[in-house]
């Protein structure tokens, strides 16, 4: 028996014991394809040989300097090339160790920057009620998901939810996505509007929401319309790239196919591939200067912050997603799985909507794709999927959460991004099999 508590206290999970490319092997000698890089992680696959020797060479040379004492060469190199890697608007980094600090941090960097900027009466948080940005506990607070929520909400800080932009569920008969889109926008005004104009902080949202319904991204226009109504009330908006960002959609980072510019993003995953915990918040001249005008420092900070083993992996592992140009890879391969899944699943009597951009999409499953019913949570069809997978020598990610009442299971598929076209059909052959028998076993 395990002495790690896990997650699921009585999973009785496979032990790992290497991977190469896209696989992982366990101790008994089985291989799994990841089709979902662990959670939309591992962008490089497993053991890739440019990391590895750029690990070895930075422990050789420096492990760990503390941030009140020095910077270094590695986490220097890491922000340079961040920045040059990203659209105008970027001019700063934050490195921290993970997806939920680097929430963490961006919610504060908001806050401390109307303080500095004399609005210290701003203090509300709005985001949406399909999220989740991370489980410590502000980033828990802005996360929209109730089941992971309800026992913790007296210890949240107070934030507030508008309608997320999930077109599958939420678009009214005979309205067009545009309309959608600019109708489910508008409540961010309505909801700032209520709470008092000047009263508040920040929008936060996933550009593509990820872990809590499976790759969905917004309808055109959507933030656009957003970021119009966040200048039009000098809200910052933040949005949490955490799963989506890196390349996962194709473009470096998920908003540049929504032509927007945010003021500060969250990133993680994808950032460092897995090879070591690693996240960042990205930010513009405007948050800086705030700062270096005013209290000369942001009140934060983590121990193991901008570590310089991290910094190493983050940058082997972008100078190879950069120089093997594995984002046309994440394209090309992107449609094709797209192609894939709609061949196998488009008239499946269990799969209503099959979402998402580039290596980065999700199925959901419905008991009746005609009224769009979800199975009984208490069957919890997504673990189920999952749990056949695996028999099949398959990594999916599976979901289950209530969005506006409605019950929903949903499957991640978010591959390496060196995937190739026969993995791409070996996969969605595995998930084919995979969600026919834990379907027949659920209504059996
Ligand atoms: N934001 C998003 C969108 C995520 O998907 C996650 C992790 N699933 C987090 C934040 C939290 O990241 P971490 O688990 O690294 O703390």
């Amino acid at each position: 028996m395990s002495k790690i508590l896990h997650r699921s206290i009585h999973a009785d999970l496979p032990v790992a014991v290497g991977g190469r490319g896209i696989e992982l092997f366990d101790a008994h000698g089985k291989t799994y394809i990841d089709a979902s890089g662990g959670a939309a992680v591992s962008c490089l696959g497993h053991n890739h040989p440019h990391v590895l020797a750029a690990l070895h060479a930075q422990l050789d040379k420096l492990a760990y300097a503390h941030t009140g004492f020095f910077t270094t060469e590695i986490a220097e190199r890491l922000a340079d090339s961040l920045i040059a890697d990203s659209p105008d608007g970027i001019d700063y980094v934050y490195l921290v160790s993970g997806g939920s600090e680097a929430m963490e941090a961006a919610l504060k960097m908001a806050r401390q920057y109307f303080v500095e900027k004399g609005e210290s009466q701003r203090r509300h948080i709005i985001a949406r009620r399909q999220s989740y940005h991370g489980n410590t506990l502000g980033a828990l607070a802005a996360g929209g998901n109730e089941w992971r929520r309800a026992q913790f909400r007296p210890l949240l800080i107070e934030t507030h939810h508008i309608a997320p932009c999930y077109a599958y569920r939420g678009r009214l008969a005979g309205e067009g996505e545009y309309q959608y889109g600019e109708r489910v926008a508008n409540e961010l005004e309505a909801k700032i509007l209520e709470l008092g104009s000047d009263e508040v902080i920040a929008f936060v949202a996933e550009t593509v929401v990820g872990a809590t319904a499976g790759a969905v991204p917004a309808v055109d226009g959507y933030f656009k319309r957003i970021r119009e109504i966040c200048d039009s009330y000098g809200v910052l908006l933040i949005l949490d790239e955490v799963m989506c960002g890196m390349g996962r959609t194709g473009t470096l980072h998920a908003y540049e196919q929504e032509a927007i510019v945010p003021d500060l993003i969250a990133i993680a995953k994808g950032l460092g591939g897995g090879y070591q915990p690693v996240g960042a918040v990205l930010l513009g001249r405007r948050i800086y200067d705030a700062f270096a005008t005013g209290s000369g420092f942001f009140q934060h900070g983590h121990t193991y912050m901008a570590h310089p083993m991290a910094a190493a992996a983050a940058l082997a592992v972008q100078d190879v997603v950069r120089e093997h140009g594995l984002l046309d890879n994440v394209v090309r391969m992107g449609e094709l799985l797209n192609h894939r899944l709609q061949e196998r699943f488009h008239n499946h009597h269990s799969v209503g909507d099959i979402r998402g951009r580039g290596l980065f999409r999700g199925i959901e499953i419905v008991a009746d794709r005609g009224d769009k019913s979800p199975f009984d949570p208490a069957r919890k069809v997504n673990v189920a999927i999952k749990r056949e997978a695996m028999a099949r020598g398959l990594m999916v990610y599976p979901m289950g959460g209530t969005i506006d009442g409605v019950q929903g299971d949903h499957i991640l598929l978010a591959p390496p991004f060196i995937v190739s076209a026969g993995q791409i059909d070996t996969i969605v052959e595995r998930l084919g099999d995979a969600v026919d028998a834990a379907v027949a076993r659920s209504v059996a």
